[in-house]
């Protein structure tokens, strides 16, 4: 016999496999004896009461083991000598293309201005040391994408976008931990994503499709409506399908459609600051218990969402027990992100805190046309950079000043390694943002006790978290409506906000190849 059951325990009692089943037995009214095995099928934290508790959906195996289904099993084939498509951007929407077009029988030619993910993290250890970014590798360049150096967190509200499962069991069959097809809120970490990343591209080579690194693409190729293929340098590469996913950053990209006469729309996008309390601050507020996490309970999250004159303000992206990474992607810039390991255990808990800018908050700060929430995007990071010293260092400020607008004399230990420059963020954030965020960090403090505090730091500036244009396709074929067998993908054509959304997107892109 199989069956599900759903149990909450402390999670004390959930790290004790002989608690459990004497629990399961129980439940099940059957001898402990004839479990002959149980999974957790769903794990996820109950923090809302003052006693916390783990809420655990466990099939359980009594007398004889099932065999249970899966919603993957790889379908790989030989693509050597099929007809090829170009895939632009090797980020997970280009990734996860690339693999579903080889078990459709299409082979993928991947092209990367990036480098492998070994070389990349040569540069960034270069970033670190010179302060000198380079344009085509960096946190947001290189195989992997955006998502390679991240938290690696897994957790997507577009679940009808596509299969989640069946991304995170592809990521498992790459070699991340089973775990994520548990957690209510899976991530992999920084040190386990490059292993995943390298065993995709190994996929995607030994199948007969091509991952070629270094190959910036600098033109789109259109005859008569029709995609021909791309330029990459002074080489032409051909097909008669492309699928553009190269990311919000590739703002050289959007620039080359723009020259190409490629329709794009302005899109809704956010922008502010990047917050860091101590990790063991936000464990007591989360998990109401002053002596913190304790053994068995993992670095606590939060998400705060609230509505601030009539815009939505919310946190993003939060990396708990997570370093604050330098994640420009030109020189000029300042621009920070959030990343942490699969062990969630540093001193620090970060997290973007954001609010919506549209059409309305542009015109008002002056900007207008296709390029305004770019142009915006830019303004603000070269002011960042100016305010951080013209090098890497961050403009920052402790909460507690922000909301009176007073330069703090110093800063506690902070997970940043490139340093902090005392700012006063009320003289040069645009108002609007400013505003919000403080009213924002107002009402979260009300929610959270102890959320207010002269421990947290503010980072700037925290501009990619999604992309300011939209690249339109038509909703049946994925297809750009002017452009034929061009397909905008990920997130930075729009249709992604994160490391799922964008691998379930590269994925349905792939599906509409014909
Ligand atoms: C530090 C950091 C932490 C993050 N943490 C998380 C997280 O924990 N969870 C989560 O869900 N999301 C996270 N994100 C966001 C996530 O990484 C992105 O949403 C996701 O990677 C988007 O996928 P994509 O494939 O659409 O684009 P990208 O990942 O941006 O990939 C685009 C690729 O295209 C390449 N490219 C660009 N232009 C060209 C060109 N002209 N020619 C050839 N190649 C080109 C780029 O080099 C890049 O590799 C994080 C991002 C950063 C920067």
């Amino acid at each position: 016999m199989y069956t599900e059951i759903e149990i909450r325990v402390t999670p004390e009692e959930a790290s004790d496999r002989e608690v459990v089943r004497d629990i399961l037995a129980a439940a099940l009214r059957v001898e402990k004896q004839r479990i002959v095995h149980e999974e957790i099928i769903r794990k996820s934290i109950d923090a809302r009461q003052r006693r916390v508790v783990m809420q655990l959906r466990i099939g359980v195996h009594v007398d004889r083991l099932e065999q249970k289904e899966r919603c993957f099993t790889p379908g790989y084939r030989d693509v050597s000598d099929a007809e090829p498509v170009i895939i632009v951007g090797a980020g997970p929407a280009g990734l996860f293309a690339a693999l579903r077009l080889i078990e459709r029988g299409w082979r993928p030619i991947v092209l990367e201005r990036g480098k492998c993910v070994e070389e990349r993290k040569r540069d960034l250890n270069a970033l670190y040391r010179s302060g000198n970014v380079d344009t085509d590798s960096n946190y947001g360049f290189g195989e992997g994408g955006a998502g390679t150096f991240s938290d690696g967190k897994l957790f997507t509200r577009s679940k009808k976008r596509g299969n989640v499962e069946r991304i995170l069991e592809i990521l498992v069959h790459h070699g991340a931990a089973e775990n994520i097809l548990v957690d209510a809120h899976p991530h992999i970490g920084t040190d386990k994503l490059p292993r995943v990343i390298v065993n995709m591209r190994r996929t995607i080579e030994h199948f007969g499709g091509e991952v070629r690194f270094n190959s910036r693409v600098t033109d789109l190729l259109v005859e008569q409506g029709q995609v021909k293929g791309v330029r990459v340098g002074e080489d032409e590469v051909l097909a008669r399908h492309v699928i553009l996913a190269t990311g919000h950053s590739a703002r050289d990209v959007y620039r080359m459609l723009h020259r190409r006469e490629v329709l794009m729309l302005p899109k809704e996008f956010a922008v502010g600051l990047r917050l860091e309390h101590p990790q063991a601050l936000i464990d007591r507020i989360q998990y109401h218990n002053p002596a913190g996490r304790g053994n068995f309970l993992p670095a606590a999250e939060y998400s705060f969402v609230t509505n601030v004159e009539g815009r939505g303000v919310y946190s993003f992206c939060m990396c708990p027990g997570g370093v604050v990474v330098p994640a420009a992607t030109g020189p000029e810039q300042q621009v920070v992100n959030g990343m942490s390991s699969s062990g969630r255990n540093t001193r620090w808990a970060n997290s973007a805190m954001v609010t919506s800018i549209g059409e309305g908050e542009l015109q008002a700060m002056g900007y207008s046309g296709l390029f305004a929430g770019l142009e915006f995007q830019e303004t603000l990071e070269r002011e960042a950079w100016i305010q951080g010293g013209r090098n890497l260092y961050a403009p920052a400020q402790r909460l507690t000043h922000f909301l009176n607008a007073r330069a703090s004399a110093d800063f506690p230990d902070c997970s940043y390694k490139p340093g902090l420059r005392s700012t006063v963020f009320r003289e040069w954030l645009p108002d609007v943002v400013y505003r919000r965020l403080c009213g924002g960090f107002r009402d979260f403090g009300r929610k959270a006790k102890g959320f207010l505090t002269d421990e947290a730091v503010l980072l700037g500036v925290e501009t990619r978290t999604s992309s300011p244009l939209r690249v339109p396709r038509d909703k049946e074929r994925m297809m750009h409506p002017e452009v034929m067998g061009l397909y905008p993908c990920g997130e930075g054509a729009g249709y992604a906000g994160g490391i799922v959304s964008a691998a379930m997107d590269g994925e349905a892109c792939a599906e509409n190849v014909y």
